[in-house]
């Protein structure tokens, strides 16, 4: 590995000046779990990294009246214990279960998962079916930027060089709702998924749906949604019929590859499989009698 400087700043001030500093020669570290990885394959070749594990506040899961915050530097396990993640955003915590192994889920953090980018990070889908936004802040400011619109290519986001990841900002889901994730993947611990289909859904009264998300990981360059089956699922009744044909829709809106864990037919295929088991497991966390 080539040799770097690890600074442990103790405050954000001190982050951006030294992010000012060095600019593209430093590289922020939370969790390590996909840096070091990165490091040892020489796929980046930092002169420092800067770790966010001495900045104080950057860790936390605040349970507000409309909204649910998240510090970005939350590690796995900590959501994956808080009763907050598990009651009301149940499609994260579907996530954080079978995300790596409790070695990683001890250290790994939830903004590192989102910041890295890479189509298969298991929080993408439930985050973006639970309409979550990021905050953004720089020693410029401060932004808000819809989880949506985050993701750019593998790798690649909206964020600026001098920006960091704060928080994730989620609505609080409303009473008729309920959400779900599946990791599609070979084995339950330590693998990535082959595909993630992540569902939430809002229900009227009369059991028709008021609104639906349906997030995709692995089935396109970066994590989505899929926008034209959500539509359709709106206002419908959950029928065979109607599940058959959103995830038929969903597919595709879908544009996977090859990959050595799976071929791209098989993603699509599973995608059809996959909206229907997911959106029947929304549908009954919704608790609609
Ligand atoms: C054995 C193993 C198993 C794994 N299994 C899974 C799995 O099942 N599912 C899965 O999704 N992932 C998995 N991963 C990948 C990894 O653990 C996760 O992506 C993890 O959440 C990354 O978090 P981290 O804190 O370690 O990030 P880091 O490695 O510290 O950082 C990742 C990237 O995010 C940037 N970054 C971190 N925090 C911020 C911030 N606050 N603001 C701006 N940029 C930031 C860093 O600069 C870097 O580019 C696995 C990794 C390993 C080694």
């Amino acid at each position: 590995m080539k040799k770097f400087d690890y600074l442990k700043p103790t405050s954000l001030d001190e982050v951006f000046s030294l992010m000012e500093k060095f600019g593209s020669n430093a590289k922020l570290i939370a969790g390590g779990t996909d840096v070091m990885v990165l490091l040892k394959r020489k796929r980046i070749f930092p002169d420092v990294l800067i770790s966010l594990r001495s900045v104080p506040n950057m860790a936390y899961i605040k349970d507000e009246k409309d909204k649910i915050r998240i510090g970005s530097m939350t590690t796995h396990r900590e959501l994956e214990t808080s009763t907050v993640i598990k009651e009301k955003l149940t499609a994260l915590y579907d996530a954080v279960i079978n995300l790596g192994s409790v070695q990683i889920r001890n250290v790994a953090t939830i903004g590192g998962n989102i910041a890295n980018a890479a189509p298969s990070a298991d929080t993408a889908c439930p985050l973006l079916v639970l309409d979550a936004s990021c905050l953004l802040i720089s020693s410029k400011g401060e932004r808000e930027v819809e989880l949506k619109d985050f993701f750019i290519a593998p790798g690649e986001t909206v964020m600026k060089q001098d920006e960091i990841l704060k928080e994730f900002i989620i609505p609080k889901p409303s009473k008729l709702s309920g959400s779900a994730y599946w990791k599609l993947s070979r084995r339950k611990a330590m693998d990535l998924p082959i595909l993630g289909v992540a569902i939430s859904l809002a229900m009227n009264e009369d059991k028709s749906i008021k609104k639906a998300r349906i997030g995709l990981g692995v089935a396109a360059p970066t994590p989505i949604r899929a926008f034209k089956a959500e539509e359709f699922l709106t206002g419908k009744f959950l029928t065979d019929e109607v599940l058959a044909e959103a995830g038929n829709i969903a597919s595709k809106e879908a544009s996977p590859r090859d990959s050595i864990r799976g071929e791209a037919w098989y993603r699509r295929e599973m995608i059809r499989v996959l909206t229907k088991r997911v959106a029947t497991i929304s549908f009954k966390r919704a608790n609609i009698v």
